[in-house]
């Protein structure tokens, strides 16, 4: 009993995931994040960090989660946001500086110092921008229907479509589709998205950037999403923290956030626990320094 958290034996969960502030839950998650070296937090943005809308472009960071997000910054944890969007999309929404991006579903990743990452070819590209005139000029006439062009893909909305709307939509998707058989087609929140069918997707960009940030056992990773896309990474991140955030239906998250509140309060709550760590670090560095000065003076 008591032995390690099921997110580090990688063993197979039957209960429904908890809540991310679960009483029970505590004491657990705070030896974690004093035991971690360093914290690893890599969050969705839509629906995860911010409430969804009707318009996807009128979607922002609120200024109490840029805050907090900074705060995990500040305190040395790695901090990254992995989205659907284009890179420079969600970059300009969230406009956090010293932080990892990943966009268009892992293809474009940019570390904090500003070297991009991608996984996008040209043939990628030229594909994308295709299929994307080819739907924009089918779907013309249906009411509520917007066709977004990214560069390795294409992301057809529906958020704002009758279901009959949607559905002729629907049926010119899987018309461009058999044409490219190229594409693979990914189901979102009121969205489809016509993707190059290669193994890239966001399990793909969390590991890169693990993998850049020499990520080790011994460091706490927190993974927290919304989606169907998200769910990659939730099945196979097999350490760390994976959250659903919302509504809670089937997922392979080991915790659940109920609203992007709970999600606030949470990372407040790890910043708070962790940052006894912090202190006691930066007091350890000061007395090293002033033992290097004194040294260095004795010298002199
Ligand atoms: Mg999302």
């Amino acid at each position: 009993m008591g032995g390690g958290h099921p997110a580090e034996t990688g063993e197979v969960r039957v209960n429904a995931p908890r809540r991310v502030l679960d009483p029970r839950e505590a004491a657990r998650l705070r030896a974690r994040l004093l035991r971690a070296r360093r914290a690893i937090l890599l969050c969705d943005f839509d629906g995860t960090l911010t409430r969804l809308r009707r318009e996807p472009d009128a979607v922002r960071l609120g200024a109490g989660m840029r805050r907090v997000l900074e705060a995990w910054r500040n305190a040395g944890a790695v901090v990254g946001l992995v989205s659907g969007r284009e890179l420079a999309d969600v970059e300009a929404r969230a406009g956090i500086s010293g932080i990892w991006y990943a966009g268009g579903h892992g293809y474009d990743l940019r570390d904090p110092r500003g070297h991009v990452i991608s996984f996008a070819t040209a043939r990628d590209e030229e594909r994308a921008e295709r299929v994307a005139n080819w739907l924009a000029g089918r779907l013309r006439g249906i009411r509520g229907i917007k066709v977004e062009a990214k560069r390795a893909s294409v992301a057809v909305h529906y958020r704002q479509a009758s279901p009959a709307a949607a559905r002729r939509a629907e049926q010119v998707v899987r018309e461009a589709l058999a044409r490219e058989p190229k594409l693979q087609l990914m189901h979102g929140k009121r969205m489809w998205e016509l993707l190059p069918a290669r193994r890239v997707d966001k399990w793909t960009a969390v590991l890169r950037l693990l993998e850049k940030e020499r990520a080790r056992n011994s460091d706490f990773v927190a993974y927290l999403g919304d989606d169907v896309t998200d769910e990659t990474v939730f099945r196979r991140m097999r350490r760390g923290m994976t959250v659903r955030v919302g509504g809670c239906e089937k997922t392979a998250a080991r915790y659940r956030a109920e609203t992007i509140g709970e999600v606030k309060e949470f990372l407040r709550w790890c910043l708070r626990e962790r940052e006894g760590t912090e202190k006691i670090a930066h007091r350890a560095r000061r007395v090293g320094r002033r033992a290097r000065n004194r040294r260095a003076g004795a010298v002199r």
